[in-house]
């Protein structure tokens, strides 16, 4: 069975503390794993091409290996893409509260 170990972001992943959106604790990253079939309906949401540079896609099963996070706390399991999306939405919300500051509207 072939192995495709991916990596997402592995910077922001590894070198930053991230926190949970519950109770405000520092996530874990664990690692997760899925074996899928190069023909079931899910596959397309996988990668299945080779990293290497010799192209072509791996087929049949397929253990897929990659990072999430955990809160140790409340047991949430969040995609690292999820939680950059949380992330992202708490910078605008504080830079748009901080606009809102200057301009005297809250305090
Ligand atoms: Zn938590």
């Amino acid at each position: 069975m072939g192995v495709q170990r991916t990596w997402k972001n592995p910077i922001y992943t590894h070198f930053f503390k991230h926190t949970c959106q519950a109770c405000g604790g520092f996530l874990k990253v664990i690692q997760v794993s899925k074996v899928v079939n190069s023909k079931s309906p899910e596959a397309k949401k996988f990668d299945f091409d080779y990293s290497s540079t010799e192209g072509g896609k791996m087929i049949g099963d397929v253990k897929f290996i990659w990072d999430e996070f955990l809160c140790p706390t409340c047991n949430i399991q969040t995609s690292i893409k999820e939680q950059q999306k949380i992330e992202n939405e708490q910078k605008k919300m504080e830079r748009e509260k901080e606009r809102l500051s200057k301009q005297g509207k809250i305090n």
